[in-house]
């Protein structure tokens, strides 16, 4: 089993698989070949970016993300203007120190090769890394995988199940593969979803270590807001996309006890907003269950959590993300939660249903309430596609996560109103369901920006 540590991960924007899981299998492979070779063997490195990495991989930051990654940078240390000083003086300088160790001349123009015809049948985001001696001989050859919210595999560990980088974990006392199972633990145990999952968490590390990596998380997406509402002006990557979350907030601000009734939209789009604005401009952001889709659970918890020193707040942080954390590690382990293999209902479909059982539960609803309120967030994104207009994360991806945050409050309150009748889809049943539609959608409108919004809207 996967830890709800694993589906929350600080990193930067915009993209956890085309920026985050890049960086990472880039520094992966930077490692590897310091270990096996003498740094005066190696000559050069290369990179091919394959399938959607190469399609979407300009607007996605996945070139910068791979240099920072071979340069030895991690995506959840890094310092966004460290990393731009970084790329400003490899441009300058033509050279790359591999692992901070190794300086070799480095072109990304010659060097990084945008395979966008190469779909791989393992996963769309495949990533190939050589490093080569004088000769031009090729010392070591890797192929990875970057699977989504910043998770990478090797292609032996997506050939064998399980299937990702921390899948072979320590057993853990609550196992479970579908909500079915997960509601019955809940049902023998007489334990609600959050308690379930942190017995399951404390059989990897202490209690305290876990505590302190979720409020390291909360405090993580509050960072997020605050900078998002204070920072102006345009987007990077041409779209001419004026960030709108500081006016809002301006505006909320000083009415901040309005009765106007649609206030809760303008909060909850506020919250969203400042966050995937944060992420289009390559600032600091938690995959949620990516970040693409990083707005959603942050804005929800906001609203509904509003004093992170409070402790009464802090516990109701952490059964929200313990339990928007579960519902997320059965679309990771029974689908996919790449917008490449599933289209956009794998990112913002997901972060939807998380957020929605998140606060259904923080609302008091029982485990199949909570179960309900997740299979009615996803039930109505089923279909939604991927086509991000220039490549970039911001047309559609901005205001719809503003979009997903409240349709995440609806289907919380949807499911707290259930009186006892059993919804006809269950939480698996709709789980299934995304997958299917993500087989048989069109790799158009999955994150290729071959069709859609992508080809209809003229770029300004
Ligand atoms: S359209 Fe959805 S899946 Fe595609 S990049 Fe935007 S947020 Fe991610």
């Amino acid at each position: 089993m996967l830890s709800v540590l694993d589906i929350f991960r600080i990193g930067i924007g915009p993209s956890s698989s085309h920026t985050v899981g890049p960086m990472r299998i880039a520094r992966m492979f930077a490692a590897a070949a310091l270990r096996s070779k003498r740094c005066a063997d190696i000559a050069r490195v290369t990179v091919e970016l394959q399938g959607s990495l190469a399609l979407t991989g300009e607007g996605h930051g996945t070139l910068k993300a791979t240099m920072l990654g071979l340069m030895g940078h991690r995506p959840d240390r890094l310092d966004p203007d460290e990393g731009e000083a970084a790329l400003e003086a490899l441009a300058a300088g033509g050279e790359l120190v591999l692992g901070g160790e190794c300086a070799l001349r480095f072109d990304p123009r010659r060097d990084i090769d945008l395979a966008g015809h190469i779909i791989p049948d393992l996963h769309p985001n495949g990533m190939k890394l050589a490093a080569h001696g004088a000769d031009g001989a090729v010392l070591l050859e890797r192929t990875y995988y970057s699977t989504g919210g910043g998770f990478v595999a090797s292609e032996k560990q997506l050939r064998t199940k399980p299937t990702d980088d921390r899948v072979e974990s320590e057993p853990t006392p609550y196992e479970f593969t579908s909500a079915a199972d997960l509601l019955a633990l809940c049902d023998s145990h007489d334990r609600p979803i959050c308690e379930i999952v942190l017995a399951n968490e404390d059989a990897r590390r202490d209690r305290a270590r876990t505590m302190a990596g979720l409020d390291r998380i909360a405090e993580a997406m509050d960072q997020c807001i605050e900078r998002g509402l204070t920072q102006r002006g345009t987007l990077p990557g041409g779209l001419k996309v004026a960030r709108r979350a500081p006016d809002m907030w301006d505006n909320l601000s000083a009415n901040p006890l309005s009765n106007e009734r649609e206030q809760l939209f303008d909060w909850l789009n506020c919250f969203a907003m400042a966050v995937n604005e944060e992420n289009a401009a390559g600032g600091r952001v938690v995959t949620a269950p990516t970040n693409g889709a990083a707005g959603i659970i942050p804005a929800v918890m906001r609203f509904y959590c509003k004093d992170g020193e409070d402790r009464a707040c802090r516990d109701s942080r952490r059964r929200f993300l313990l339990t928007a954390g579960a519902i997320g590690l059965l679309y990771k382990q029974r689908a996919s939660i790449s917008g490449a293999e599933m289209g956009c209902q794998g990112e913002v479909g997901v972060a939807c249903s998380m957020a929605a059982g998140g606060l259904a539960a923080l609302w008091g609803g029982t485990p199949a309430q909570v179960a309900s309120a997740a299979e009615i967030g996803m039930e109505h994104n089923l279909g939604l596609t991927c086509d991000p207009v220039g490549g970039l994360v911001q047309v559609p991806c901005i205001e719809r996560n503003a979009i997903g945050a409240v349709k995440a409050v609806n289907a919380a309150r949807l499911a707290l109103h259930r009186t006892g009748a059993e919804s006809c889809v269950s939480l698996d049943q709709v789980i299934e369901t995304m997958r299917q539609t993500g087989i048989d959608m069109s790799s158009k409108y999955k994150e290729t920006s071959q069709g859609g919004l992508a080809v209809n809207v003229i770029e300004c």
